[in-house]
């Protein structure tokens, strides 16, 4: 496995495998749910490239990015482990040679929906980024998981509007056996935190059952918000699946729906979702 730090390196491994590359792109400290979307890529495509950069341009809370985990060498022995040909691990100055741009790309409303009402600048920064190592690692596809439903879609999008050139893939959310979703920052919860963060879940779960028998958007909401109720809540919402819309009580019912939460657990935040199409 090859490990690349610098962009004129990637660009000439990009050249060599022209065509052939599936690209993952992460924050590190990986877990089943990033190797999940390794696995897919290389099932796909005969070069698989991963990166890992904590990119400050999308952490609007810099106590957030100083606290986000980092582990390199664990990281890069699960991805030799999974196959990987290459992991790109740029510097910050590597990759905002003259500081982070002003450069803002945005859409609106499903920008400015959930986790981009919380987390101004949030997207604006996971754009920039995406769009730079897209350019750097000239991917045929890239991998995405759908647990950041609301990022995926924004990057299809930036992908389609700007002729990019990749086909943006959304992958399954994996979760532990107990039902929580795996996440980065669930090394940051204490014992007790990590029991109440099942809340989410399962509100969840339960939320989509009552969707799927036909309950009312108002009944739903009612029962979501009830079972978040220990919980510091940023939002629980059951939204339009393409325009992220919140779907009101007595509007019609969309053809596809994400019920997403966003809560704060021992000051870590944790977002999750279902998809039901
Ligand atoms: P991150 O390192 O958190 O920026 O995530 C990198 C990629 O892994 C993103 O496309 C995430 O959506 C995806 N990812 C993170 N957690 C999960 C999970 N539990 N299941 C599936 N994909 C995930």
């Amino acid at each position: 496995m090859q490990i690349i730090r610098t962009r004129s390196e990637m660009h000439s491994f990009s050249a060599l495998h022209a065509g052939k590359i599936g690209f993952v792109p992460t924050m590190g400290y990986l877990h089943a749910g990033h190797i999940s979307l390794v696995e897919r890529a290389r099932a796909e495509q005969s070069v698989v490239v991963v990166s890992i950069f904590v990119n400050p341009a999308q952490f609007n809370d810099p106590k957030d990015l100083e606290k986000y985990p980092v582990d390199l060498d664990r990281d890069f022995a699960m991805l030799e482990k999974a196959g990987v040909d290459a992991v790109f691990c740029p510097a910050r100055s590597e990759v905002y040679p003259n500081g982070v741009p002003a450069l803002r790309m945005s859409y609106d409303e499903v920008m400015n929906r959930l986790c981009g009402a919380g987390r101004p600048g949030h997207f604006e920064g996971v754009l920039l980024v995406v769009h730079n190592l897209f350019m750097w690692v000239r991917p045929q596809r890239a991998y995405f998981g759908l647990k950041d439903y609301q990022q995926y879609l924004l990057i299809k999008r930036m992908a389609t509007d700007l002729e990019l050139g990749v086909e943006a893939v959304g992958c399954p959310l994996v979760r532990e056996a107990d039902g929580l979703a795996m996440s980065s920052r669930n090394v940051r919860l204490t014992a007790a935190g990590r029991v109440a963060a099942l809340a989410i879940s399962k509100a969840l779960f339960a939320a989509a059952e009552l969707w799927r028998k036909g309950e009312t958007a108002a009944a739903v909401q009612a029962a979501l918000n009830s079972l978040l109720t220990p919980l510091q809540v940023e939002y629980a919402l059951i939204c339009d699946a393409d325009s992220l819309a919140t779907v009101l009580p007595g509007a019609p019912r969309p053809a596809r729906v994400v019920i997403a939460v966003a809560a704060f657990v021992d000051g870590v935040r944790l977002i999750d979702n279902v998809l039901l199409t």
